[in-house]
């Protein structure tokens, strides 16, 4: 059977091939579990720095649980979907509570905790635990859509289950050989392939362990799929940063639990109804008053899933009631550097707020 040659060929593959990972040295499933949560929507070279402090600060379940807000969102700054570390926090609560502080090896108690879906949960268990369940990310969706040639849009529900089942079969077929395979490897070398042969753009076909059996190869579809179905438009949107100062402190404000990026920091700001919608009047709603002047700092661009956000940061001055008026705390540069900014809010923070820098324009 070919499948069985695919499992055979891929494995061989990721023991002579795969990257050395540190959390791959490691059959720790918390140590799998965080790495596998920053791994989502984020790239190894930028999750390494973030997993090495983490495991560092937070080595394991009970001090994830214990860890203040502040510290937590502060480890997080800058790796995005802040839901992402909340939820493992509140699992890692749950994992104290329930489970008595260790990581449990049932998939559906692992299933049961905040934050953890079925690809996270199948990777834990086969990588941690080398059970035999599937998983199926992006890379794995690219190669095995190339691989078996399946050419239904990834997004429908039919063409998802089919891949879920496809993933299924191989890694308990792993199990079936002899001598009996391991899933965790299996699941690793098809997210491995993925990531450094089969990628999006220019996969290296001549490299890659399995393609004889690609059916993708073949017949000249590797460009064409996997079918990601039509693209999702993009949403431009423009905002208006404060700098406002009051000697050597800042305003700003702690986003409110419950919204998006909850508990994060960031400079007064909002959003612009239009290409018309002028700073001045934009400061006026947002304090209540309106600026003695308003200078235009610069403008930065940040991108989030389909928004395309083009933040223009002003520095006013003649606000001399926003001193007493309770919006947001002031704070020095030195403090707003210990603390979790939002992506945008921390370019900001440190192009025209950095710690060390002496004195800003007034
Ligand atoms: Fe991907 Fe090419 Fe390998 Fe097919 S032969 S699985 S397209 S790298």
């Amino acid at each position: 059977m070919n499948e069985t040659r695919i499992i055979e060929a891929l494995t061989v593959w990721f023991a002579a091939h795969a990257r050395d990972l540190p959390w791959r040295q490691t059959r720790d499933p918390y140590a799998v579990w965080v790495s596998e949560v920053m791994l989502q929507q984020t790239q190894v070279k930028t999750v390494l720095t973030y997993w090495r402090r983490w495991m560092r600060v937070l080595p394991d379940i009970a001090s994830l649980a214990a860890v203040d807000a502040g510290k937590l969102h502060k480890l997080w700054e800058g790796l995005g979907y802040y839901t992402r570390v909340r939820n493992l926090q509140q699992a890692a609560r749950l994992i104290v509570a329930r489970h008595d502080g260790r990581f449990p090896k049932d998939f559906e108690a692992v299933l049961d905790l905040p934050g953890i879906g079925r690809y996270t949960a199948g990777a834990v268990c086969s990588i941690a635990f080398d059970q035999p369940h599937p998983i199926l990310d992006g890379n794995v969706i690219r190669v095995l859509t190339r691989l078996f040639g399946i050419p239904g849009n990834v997004r429908e529900r039919e063409t998802n289950r089919r891949l879920w089942q496809l993933a299924e079969d191989l890694v308990k077929r792993t199990c079936r050989r002899q001598p009996k395979g391991s899933p965790s490897l299996f699941n690793q070398s098809l997210m491995e392939l993925g990531a450094l042969v089969c990628t999006p753009r220019q996969p290296r076909c001549g490299d890659c362990p399995v393609s004889d059996w690609c059916s993708a190869r073949q017949h000249s579809h590797i460009n064409d799929l996997p079918n990601l179905g039509p693209r999702p438009g993009t949403l431009q949107r423009r905002f208006a940063a404060f700098l406002v100062r009051d000697g050597r402190r800042f305003l700003v404000r702690h986003r409110p639990a419950g919204g998006v990026n909850a508990h994060l920091w960031e400079f007064p700001n909002l959003e612009l109804a239009s290409q018309d919608d002028a700073p001045r009047e934009a400061a006026q709603r947002l304090f209540g008053f309106g600026p003695e002047t308003i200078e235009l700092l610069g403008v930065l661009k940040h991108s989030i899933t389909c928004n395309r956000i083009t933040l223009e940061v002003f520095a006013l001055s003649g606000c001399p009631r926003l001193s007493a008026s309770g919006v947001g705390e002031w704070l020095t540069a030195h403090q707003m550097a210990r603390l979790p900014f939002t992506a945008a809010h921390k370019k900001i923070r440190l192009r025209f707020a950095p710690a060390g820098a002496r004195r800003l324009k007034a």
